[in-house]
């Protein structure tokens, strides 16, 4: 056996290649080379075996912000053959207890800050806090590791939007290739510096990860997203790219801009939609560097838009890379024309191998139901209209929450809008909008009605509109609309 394409693998090579460069660069002053990275995982990896009798085919539980003792672990897995659970660190301690108990947790591995969260975890469950982690670094014994007789998983967890966080086996290690192929569509060369905010337990900011092993990048971390030691420290360190998920651009814009600004080629997001509005104002102010791609936990990441198509069309996930397939079909399995909307099959090498339950999400001819609606225009540019389960069904006429939420984020005073459907005695569903002003702006309610009215079809009109301080989301930027839906008991 070779270690191949693991991110095991991809590290020895790093290493090999480049052992002087800087692998790692965080707030407080660490900085790791891609030998240091390398070395410090694999004493981490001995110490598991041999202290902990951790082996090939066990899972540990990862719950960790970005930063290195992340990485090393996720690497150390790999190299006993172990598979890593990548835990949301937004998870109540209740939430956490039923991931150890379904994914049968061998080891957790947790950052101090969560010390308190896994006090309620079974006892017999070993668990690593900063300091014990750095010991198992320390006190390695000496000893060699040759590449495990199969191939440590990742697991990652969906968000938990819409139910309980589901474990995602990541493909590996065939579909390492395709998914750095992102590489293909931005301007990104081997060497350069990249700051990951996207969380990197999650689907997107993992990606990040793997593209930055891929290219030999330096990979600034920083704990905590903070809009304004995030742009220091772009500037600081002189970022050629950041990985983020959508709603920390906006949080970027709300501080304002260095001078000189960091210089970014590339600021790529995916997670959720891009709100209306927001990539223009965003690129007016960094620079034509923006990409949003469309993706999940379960495809990976299916199609991505540069910065002449979002200047063209703001809103748009673009197209698909090369070598996947990106269908809307109607109901019946069938394609349906240009323009109109579809439910979004995707297939590529990407796909995930089922969730750790058992189950697995419909498939059709290859491709697998993302459970999302979308539209490819006549130049086959993706626009995704959100969840079917998000769709409102007004007085028998459909309405995408997000067509209504990019246009009230249009309106100045609008910091940030989301839009529900909750129950109607008349219309079985009615429009219910929640927005968050920025400071000191006020609105009147009717003023918004009449502004959609404007534009949209008087079924697109919110009958409730509701004024909240900020809209409750969870740890990878996503706005929680059962939450809200708690406003209405
Ligand atoms: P759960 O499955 O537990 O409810 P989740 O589906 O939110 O969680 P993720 O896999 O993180 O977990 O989310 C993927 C979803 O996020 C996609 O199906 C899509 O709805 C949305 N999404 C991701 N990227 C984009 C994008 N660029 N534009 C629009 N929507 C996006």
């Amino acid at each position: 056996r070779t270690w191949g394409w693991s991110l095991a693998g991809e590290l020895r090579q790093a290493a090999a290649r480049d052992p002087g460069r800087l692998a790692v660069i965080e707030e407080d002053g660490t900085e790791l080379t891609y030998q240091d990275l390398l070395d410090r995982a694999e004493r981490m990896a001995r110490s598991m075996r041999a202290g902990l009798g951790v082996q090939a085919g066990d899972r540990i539980g990862v719950l960790c912000r970005n930063h290195h003792g992340l990485v090393e672990t996720i690497v150390a897995a790999t190299l006993l053959g172990v598979d890593a659970v990548l835990v949301n660190t937004g998870l109540s301690a209740a939430q956490l207890l039923t991931v150890a108990e379904e994914q049968r947790l061998r080891l957790l591995v947790h950052d101090d800050e969560f010390a308190e969260r896994v006090l309620g975890l079974p006892a017999e469950l070993p668990r690593l806090d900063e300091r014990a982690r750095e010991e198992l670094v320390a006190g390695a014994l000496p000893g060699e590791l040759h590449p495990p007789e199969r191939d440590g998983r990742i697991i990652v967890l969906t968000s938990g939007t819409t139910g309980a966080p589901k474990g995602a086996r990541r493909p590996t290690p065939s579909g390492f290739g395709p998914l750095v192929s992102i590489i293909d569509r931005i301007p990104l060369n081997t060497r350069d510096r990249v700051m990951i905010t996207a969380p990197i337990f999650h689907t997107w900011g993992f990606a990040a990860l793997q593209v930055c092993f891929a290219l030999r990048a330096t990979i600034v971390l920083q704990r905590r997203f903070d809009p304004a030691a995030t742009l220091a420290a772009l500037v600081h360190h002189r970022c050629d790219a950041l990985f983020a998920v959508p709603v920390m651009l906006q949080r970027l814009l709300e501080v304002p801009a260095p001078d000189p600004r960091p210089p970014l080629k590339v600021v790529a997001v995916s997670g959720s939609a891009l709100p209306g509005g927001l990539a223009p104002k965003f690129m007016d102010v960094y620079g034509d560097v923006l990409y949003n791609l469309y993706g999940s936990t379960e495809v990976s990441w299916a199609s991505i838009a540069g910065p002449q198509e979002l200047r063209e069309a703001p809103t748009t996930a673009g197209r698909p890379p090369h070598g996947t397939r990106l269908e809307m079909l109607d109901d019946n399995g069938q394609p349906v024309a240009n323009g109109q909307v579809g439910r979004i099959f995707v297939g590529n090498e990407m796909l995930f191998e089922g969730y750790t339950s058992g189950a697995n999400r419909e498939t059709r001819d290859g491709l697998l139901d993302t459970g999302d609606l979308g539209r490819l225009n006549p130049d086959g540019l993706l626009f995704v209209d959100g969840r079917a389960d998000d769709m409102i069904v007004s007085g028998g006429e459909n309405v995408f929450p997000s067509e209504v939420e990019d246009l009230l984020a249009q309106l100045p005073q609008v910091r940030e809008a989301a839009v529900i459907g909750v129950p109607d005695t008349e219309y079985g569903q009615r429009l219910s909008a929640f927005l968050a002003l920025h400071p000191n702006e006020t609105l009147d309610p009717e003023a918004v009605r009449e502004y959609v009215r404007h534009y949209l079809a008087r079924f697109s009109v919110p009958r409730d509109v509701i004024f909240v301080k900020y809209l409750p989301r969870n740890a990878t930027g996503k706005v929680l609309s059962r939450e809200l839906r708690r406003y209405y008991g």
